[in-house]
């Protein structure tokens, strides 16, 4: 298997460091707000790079911070008239509503930064005691200056940081771009006790400190979208290597942004879509299909045609579903040596060497497509059991790490009509009349015609 290394710009054969394990941190969302569909674009493509590998047989320990305290948290409290911690419990308590809507599958942790203030607190003492760190009035900053890599994931030359930053030069600081690790306390914000008086944690070090302690020294994977390659992830790699002295992570990830109409998202432009406000109007699985239907280090432009087309789609693959699923009902040929069993066996061949070059998903769906079209043309009511089962189960097994073709299919026709015709003989049973008569209703504009006769009622499909 083949990932895209931000930080060698080449694909790279994927080796974890224990077998069969992966260690993957996502950068997950600041709560202050619902989350929006630029941010479900990435948790969907980390989400299916994890599914995928599980699918691959590894075990993923999966970890995605949340971020509950910053500025956004503290004016968006301030608006709101709560308190910070109020702000973090009622927005993750939101994502979680919405990330399960959308089908993420549950981290091994969530870790929240106010709830590792101690460590925090440590981690940066240890950068500290080696010289990496130094405090000013109660601030503590990263020395870029020590730290002789900084600058190699963005491949950015320190001077030309230096030089750029000089514009915006704050004199407390020895260099312009080193970077807050602690911010000493200002009126009205939250903040924890530290051996540099009241304050609270800068952004990036949250993420070194909580994947140290979830994850260890070294990890296989670091993701996030590819606004946080600069400064975010440089910066975690300066206070993490700074530390340990090892590799902090084997493989970083970064996902394209999400346009909308072609243009970036915002709420000026009035191009601005909150995740739940999309999952009103469409199902998970045509939200995760769109998603994953360009690569991920491709920027991806959003409207609601292109929705609509994407819920076509997926209507296709429903469609060979319902109908492998009514055969499977009609058949009775069991078991033959039919060759489409190979050929469905080289589907997923096909689909794993796609997903193995650097989860290109856009080609994998491709795959399921021709897959989908083979199937309609291939089977029928005279194939096999053996080969519509197969065929149901590799449609499944496909889209299990895409996040699609899990739902439950309804029965088939038979059982279905033989299932509302027992209702209706239950309702009238009850003397419920009206229950009665809308079942009637049901089954007459699916074309089910009934008779009552002495053996109790009958049905045919009108031709
Ligand atoms: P935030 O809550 O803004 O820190 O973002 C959480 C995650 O979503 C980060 O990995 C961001 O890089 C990512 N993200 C933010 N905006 C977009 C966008 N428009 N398209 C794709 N990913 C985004
Ligand atoms: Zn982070």
């Amino acid at each position: 298997m083949k990932i895209y290394n931000t930080l060698t710009k080449k694909k790279e054969e994927f080796k974890t460091i224990n077998p069969g394990e992966v260690k993957m941190y996502v950068c997950g969302p600041t709560v202050y707000n619902f989350f929006h569909i630029g941010n479900a674009r990435t948790f969907i493509i980390f989400d299916t790079v994890r599914r995928y590998l599980e699918y691959r047989g590894y075990e993923v320990k999966f970890i995605q911070n949340f971020t509950d305290i910053d500025d956004k948290m503290i004016k968006r409290a301030n608006e709101e008239g709560i308190t910070v911690k109020e702000l973090g419990d009622k927005y993750i308590n939101e994502y979680y509503k919405d990330a399960d809507n959308l089908k993420l599958k549950r981290a091994t942790c969530n870790p929240r930064a106010t709830d590792h203030m101690d460590e925090i607190i440590e981690f940066i003492k240890g950068l500290v005691d080696k010289g990496l760190a130094y405090e000013v009035e109660g601030d503590v900053y990263f020395s870029t200056k020590e730290f002789k890599d900084y600058g190699k994931l963005s491949g950015q030359n320190i001077e030309d940081l230096q030089s750029g930053a000089r514009i915006s030069v704050d004199e407390r600081k020895k260099e312009p771009i080193d970077f807050a690790l602690w911010k000493n306390q200002k009126p009205g914000e939250p903040a924890w006790e530290s051996p540099w008086g009241m304050g609270r944690p800068g952004w990036h070090i949250e993420c070194s400190c909580m994947a140290h302690n979830l994850l260890g020294d070294t990890i296989d994977i670091h993701a996030g979208g590819a606004d946080l390659v600069f400064p975010h992830h440089e910066n975690e790699i300066a206070q993490s290597e700074g530390r340990s002295g090892k590799n902090f992570a084997n493989y970083w990830m970064h996902s394209a942004y999400l346009n909308v109409n072609n243009v970036k998202m915002s709420k000026s432009l009035n191009n601005f879509f909150t995740t739940r406000d999309i999952l009103e109007k469409y199902d998970a699985e045509v939200i995760r299909l769109f998603m994953l239907s360009g690569h991920y280090r491709t920027p991806l432009n959003f409207t609601m045609e292109l929705l609509d087309s994407t819920k076509s789609g997926l209507d296709r693959m429903y469609n060979a579903l319902n109908n492998l699923y009514s055969l499977l009902g009609e058949v009775s040929k069991e078991n033959s040596d039919d060759e489409f069993l190979q050929v469905l066996d080289g589907y997923r061949d096909k689909f794993i060497e796609k997903m193995d070059d650097d989860f290109n998903t856009a080609d994998a769906i491709s795959v399921i497509f021709d897959l989908v079209k083979d199937i309609n043309i291939k089977v029928n009511i005279n194939s096999s059991v053996s080969v519509i089962e197969k065929s149901i189960a590799i449609l499944r097994e496909l889209g299990a790490p895409l996040g699609i073709l899990q739902k439950e299919i309804s029965n088939s026709l038979e059982e279905e009509v033989e299932n509302l015709i027992a209702e209706r003989q239950k309702a009238r049973q009850e003397k419920n009349w009206a229950l009665a008569d809308e079942i009637r209703d049901k089954l007459k504009a699916m074309d089910i015609i009934l008779e009552d006769t002495p053996q109790g009622v009958r049905w045919s499909k009108k031709s």
